[in-house]
């Protein structure tokens, strides 16, 4: 005992009579759980109960609750050495988390990201549950598995794996690495390769990899599925289905149909020139380069080195934020109401089409872009980068229904 240590080696008899006197008056409760109640209950009860010393985490529990092959295939791949690379600097090991991350992982291997029913707790433990006594056979095929998917994302994205990248903001345009593991990638890069062979993965390595960190720094339904609720159904399906598709298009298709540039082309206009396309500014980390079509692909643009160019990932983000969410709508002959969308928040103002003059919040400028730089003042936004925002907006002509920018009407 750490308290009352003269209490310490002594018996029953040892004790004064007031000890002796209170030990048969206390009572000692005890609980019963019933090898019938359903399992999810136990295991919540013995986490409850396992609240008084020093608390287990959800592997520890496992580990007592569902002894077994699996348990026991699982302490063996968590000894594999490239999953130690890749996951060693967080330092999970000690309290068995690495076993959580790969029956997670054999979890939504074997059952699919579509079967997939919260809690992700509830979800790893039936698969626990239901393999408990893995026969041979079984165990051969799931530890094939993990060791493939263990080296191909190693292959693929080494040092990185199960990283996220973030990107730039107004101040500091350049974007990094976040060290810390992040479950939901750790998900879809070891999952989606359970399809594949080396071969069909490891000629596009560099493709793929280009081509998830385009989805984390420009995909804003997947950065929030990597983010924001993470274990929820929707999240975890939205962020398989996005990232399963972006696989099988780049497995499937020729290299010349891929709408990502190879590495190859990045790093070689990376070396001739660092300097942001848009902003101007020195790129610091080649992973923050993102490699922009200079005729948009969608207008026909080619994958090729003649119309490439490389932007920060913030000022390319920003730039298809720009163009994207962009609407006018007509109100009567002369003036118009105009939407345009600046870091996601949308602005409402008012356009003249004869005395060109803008109406917004409550005050008059004369020409759109003045209007742009005093709006973004406004809504507090930076000065010295409103060059680029408000310059895009766009309305459609009423007599051709084409999409028109301001600037080309002013010119009428
Ligand atoms: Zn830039």
């Amino acid at each position: 005992m750490k308290v009352l240590l003269e209490l310490n080696k002594k018996k029953y008899s040892d004790l004064s009579r007031d000890l002796q006197q209170k030990i048969n008056t206390t009572t000692l409760h005890t609980i019963i759980i019933k090898k019938e109640s359903p399992e999810d209950i136990k295991f919540e009860i013995f986490e409850r109960l396992n609240t008084g010393s020093v608390r287990l985490n959800e592997d520890e529990i496992r580990n007592v609750v569902y002894r077994g092959n699996y348990l026991k295939l699982l302490s063996e791949l968590e000894e594999d050495e490239t999953f130690h690379k890749l996951v060693s600097k967080d330092n999970y090991k000690k309290r068995m988390v690495y076993r959580g991350m790969i029956l997670r992982f054999f979890a939504l291997a074997e059952k699919t990201y579509l079967n997939y029913k919260p809690s992700i707790k509830q979800f790893c433990n039936k698969d626990l549950r239901d393999n408990r006594n893995m026969p041979a056979e079984k165990r051969k095929e799931y530890s094939q598995r993990f060791k493939k998917c263990v080296e191909l994302v190693n292959s693929v994205f080494g040092e990185y794996a199960f990283k996220r990248f973030v990107f730039g903001n107004e101040e500091n345009r350049n974007g990094k690495w976040n060290n810390n593991l992040n479950m939901s990638l750790f998900d879809i890069q070891m999952c989606g390769f359970v399809r594949y062979e080396k071969h069909q993965i490891i000629p596009k390595a560099d493709i793929i990899r280009e081509s998830l960190l385009h989805l984390m720094t420009q995909n804003a339904k997947f950065i929030d599925s990597i983010e924001i609720g993470t274990s929820d159904k929707s999240a975890l399906q939205t962020r398989f289905k996005i990232w399963f598709d972006t696989l099988e298009k780049i497995v499937g298709e020729p290299s010349s149909e891929i709408r990502i540039f190879p590495y190859s082309i990045k790093q070689h206009l990376y070396l001739i020139d660092k300097s942001c396309k848009i902003c101007g500014q020195q790129i610091s980390n080649i992973d923050d380069a993102e490699v922009d079509h200079i005729i948009p692909y969608s207008k026909g643009g080619e994958t090729i080195m003649s119309n490439a160019q490389i932007t920060h990932r913030f000022c390319n983000r920003q730039k298809s934020n720009q163009t994207a969410v962009m609407e006018i709508v007509f109100d009567n002959d002369d003036v118009i109401d105009i939407f345009a969308s600046y870091f996601g928040e949308t602005i409402k103002a008012k356009f003249n089409t004869k005395n060109h003059i803008i109406q917004y919040n409550g005050k008059i400028y004369e020409t759109p872009s003045a209007a742009g730089t005093k709006a973004k003042i406004h809504m507090g936004a930076h000065e010295d980068i409103s060059t680029n925002g408000w310059t895009f907006w766009k309305y459609t002509d009423k007599n051709d229904g084409k999409d028109k920018f301001i600037d080309e009407l002013r010119k009428k």
